[in-house]
């Protein structure tokens, strides 16, 4: 028989330390989790991607062992609790936002459906990085998560290259992600050997040309000056050059035929030179061009995440030069193939100046290309790719993304998650779409009322942990309205505070709602994002203002929660009632914080944009607040160049009292004149993600729906409604989708 916890822990429970009972509960679960198995036979699919956010791990793993009410009840009796070493456990610092969040989700996936992958990866020391609030402004700091024991295991997988004239050594280190059933896949992570922590002095600077010595230091590293393009280009490199070491060890034997063996599925242009380097490598193994292209063409498949025209990324071809020559010959020979099969100058892989444009080197030289959402997709074939649409039909298709229920509905919220299995069974738990039978329950006052209580157990549990945290007092009684997600113009965070700037003035004006609101906000600004980071001090010092206004302060809160990270989301998501989805119509691709609320219970306000339209559908029109201009009509307005913010300023009075306070007296007398000037000429003169134009019908529509709050019946109505149909968004159908039509394990 298999050795029980017990055996495992030998500590005395009663006295040791925090710190030496998660270092012995962590073994364990190492340890025992040698009982799950790996997939097996002859075709595997590496997910290559810069980020995994995979959030932390002890509950999640100690659930699919089937330990954690065991080890609970153990600890209960010596006073401890799992909550303790929760609490304790570092979250890996391995992403930034939703293209992160989704290669955790799809890892999990792919391990509970028994699909024999990988991840492919980096390993960072110190992640993103922390953001702490200092004077109403965002500081960054570095995340040292790898300072407590963690679930990286070193391996014995080691591999020695130059980049450029500088000698690497790449080392693997593996965590085991554990499927909710017998399976585990590994999530292996590449760290650079000889990698130096203390070249980080003060925040997060550090010397960048040191190559040798910072290579994994940090995820995205300040990318605004030359330097920090050549280093995050080196760091890309090196990525590949290991993760592509590794894929050739493992197929060694197959390489003539390797795409029978592996696919390569990228996430985002990131690593898309791996695309050169397998074709380098087929080369060097006495391969002939025309058969290791098609090899290269038939192993990889590239997921495309954004439209912006700033995120898609161009590379210099020196770059290529200085990490190795040999590469500019093989570029010009895919230029050249590229241009064999298309005269379109739109679909060249090296421009006029030199350019590496990444996602045409992808698109040419995958057999699939996907973008994440219906919308995202049609957008894609239709405007952004229309060019590579046009040559490439057959290569084009959708995979709307998905969120692994069992983070982001069983973990994070056990009480919903057993109330509905008293309900429908627990049939869901194995298949989302069986969530569908809650439709019934709809009109059903108990179910209604159990629901509204759960809600507001999410609640209490929540200003407990941001009281514990931050020292923030908050009303349970409220509305709660939530928008977490990276900060972005394109997200209109900004919409969102001029919001609260109207609210703010119709309650000094008299106009008191029929209930308090506390709008939340999560989210880290790029470093180097000014303006970004302008709208995060504005908000930072708008919530300082409301709550030192004895008018305004007993009906509306702001609450920023610092370091926004899975772990917060975990606690933020099932306490909300409004979920903010207000991204500029086209902008977002499909967004996956918007699935997590549904899938909680919250409501929808948004844009018809991203995966919002298929919430949209799915749910009705009744089940959701939708508002806003359409992506055609965006998409026209930059075509047209016709779009000018200050009309929507000076036609409508309560526009230009909202921007207009950001420059008041009140505003400068706790803020920064800088920020704050700049904010306000930014959305008067440019305002290139058209606040603008959206904001009369958002401020409108969030009023209405705090109105229909009111009606707890029709509201819990509407709750049970997007519970029901959130089972399309699981990322077990992602994932099953991704394997029939593009990997084709099994
Ligand atoms: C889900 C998630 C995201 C993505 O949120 P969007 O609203 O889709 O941008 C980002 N960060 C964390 C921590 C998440 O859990």
């Amino acid at each position: 028989m298999e050795k029980k916890i017990l055996d495992y822990l030998t500590l005395d429970l009663d006295t040791c330390t925090t710190d030496e009972l998660y270092n012995e509960v962590l073994s364990m679960t190492k340890e025992m989790s040698k009982i799950k198995k790996e997939v097996t036979g002859e075709r595997t699919v590496y997910y290559m991607s810069a980020e995994f956010l995979i959030g932390k791990l002890l509950s999640n793993n100690l659930m699919n062992l089937g330990i954690y009410d065991e080890l609970e009840s153990i600890l209960v009796k010596h006073g401890r609790s799992i909550t303790e070493l929760e609490d304790y456990e570092p979250e890996p610092s391995l992403g930034n936002g939703g293209l992160g969040r989704l290669a955790a989700c799809f890892l999990d996936s792919i391990a509970t459906l028994g699909i024999k992958g990988e991840g492919l990866g980096l390993l960072y020391h110190f992640g993103l990085f922390k953001q702490v609030f200092q004077n109403n402004q965002q500081t960054e700091h570095k995340d040292a998560w790898l300072d407590r024991p963690s679930w990286a295991m070193p391996t014995d997988f080691k591999t020695t290259f130059k980049i450029g004239d500088v000698d690497v050594v790449s080392r693997m280190y593996k965590i085991d992600v554990l499927g909710y059933n017998e399976y585990k896949i590994p999530l292996n992570l590449f760290d650079l050997e000889s990698v130096d922590e203390k070249l980080v002095s003060d925040g997060i600077r550090f010397d960048q040309e040191k190559l040798e010595s910072n290579l994994t230091l940090f995820l995205y590293p300040d990318d605004s000056n030359e330097k920090g393009l050549r280093l995050r280009f080196a760091q890309q490199f090196f990525m590949v050059k290991s993760g592509l070491a590794w894929i050739l060890e493992n197929h060694k034997n197959h390489l003539e035929d390797l795409d029978k063996h592996a696919v390569i599925q990228i996430n985002d242009t990131h690593p898309a030179m791996a695309i050169v380097l397998l074709y380098q490598a087929l080369l060097k193994h006495g391969i002939t061009n025309d058969k290791a292209l098609k090899i290269v063409e038939n192993t990889f498949a590239y997921t495309n995440h954004t439209i912006l025209a700033e995120a898609l990324e161009k590379w210099p071809i020196h770059y290529f030069e200085s990490v190795d020559h040999s590469l500019v010959p093989l570029l010009h020979e895919l230029n050249e193939k590229a241009k064999s099969r298309s005269n379109d100058s739109k679909t060249l892989i090296i421009d006029e100046q030199g350019l590496v444009h990444m996602a045409a080197l992808s698109i040419h030289f995958s057999h699939s290309t996907n973008g994440v959402a219906a919308l995202h997709t049609d957008i894609l074939k239709n405007t952004e790719l229309k060019h590579f649409y046009d040559l490439y039909p057959d290569k084009f298709n959708n995979k709307t993304n998905g969120i692994t229920f069992r983070r982001w509905l069983q973990f994070s919220n056990p009480e919903l998650t057993k109330y509905i299995e008293s309900l429908i069974g627990s049939e869901f738990k194995e298949n989302a779409m069986e969530l569908e039978k809650l439709s019934q329950f709809a009109e059903d006052n108990t179910v209604q009322k159990e629901i509204e209580n759960i809600k507001y157990m999410n609640k209490k549990r929540l200003a407990e942990f941001l009281k514990r945290e931050q020292s923030i007092e908050i009303n349970v009684d409220s509305v709660f309205d939530i928008q977490i997600k990276r900060l972005h113009e394109y997200k209109r965070q900004q919409m969102n505070l001029l919001y609260a700037i109207d609210m703010v003035e119709e309650i000094r004006s008299g106009k008191i709602p029929s209930r308090p609101l506390t709008m939340f906000f999560g989210s880290k600004a790029a470093p180097a994002y000014t303006l970004a980071k302008d709208i995060i001090h504005a908000l930072l010092v708008l919530s300082k203002i409301i709550d030192n206004d004895p008018i305004v302060s007993p009906h509306l809160k702001i609450v920023f929660v610092e370091n926004y990270n899975v772990t917060k989301a975990e606690y933020l998501i099932p306490a909300c009632d409004i979920s903010e989805q207000i991204s500029l119509a086209s902008k977002e691709a499909s967004g996956t914080g918007n699935m997590k609320f549904m899938l909680n219970g919250a409501l929808t306000l948004g844009t018809l944009d991203g995966a919002n339209v298929e919430i949209s559908e799915l749910v009705g029109s009744e089940n959701i607040y939708i508002f806003g201009e359409s992506s055609e009509t965006v998409i026209a307005h930059y075509e047209h160049e016709d779009y000018v913010s200050k009309v929507y300023y000076e036609d409508n009075v309560r526009i230009k009292r909202a921007c207009d306070f950001l420059v008041t007296e009140e505003m400068l007398a706790l803020g920064n004149q800088t920020n704050l000037d700049r904010l306000y000429q930014e959305l008067l003169n440019k305002d290139w993600f058209m606040t603008l134009l959206d904001l009369e019908d958002y401020i409108n529509t969030k009023n209405r729906m705090l109105e229909d709050y009111e009606d707890r019946e029709a509201w819990n109505t509407k709750v049970i409604h997007n519970i029901a149909k959130a089972g399309f968004f699981s990322s077990d159908r992602t994932i099953a989708q991704y394997n029939e039509e593009i990997w084709n394990i099994k």
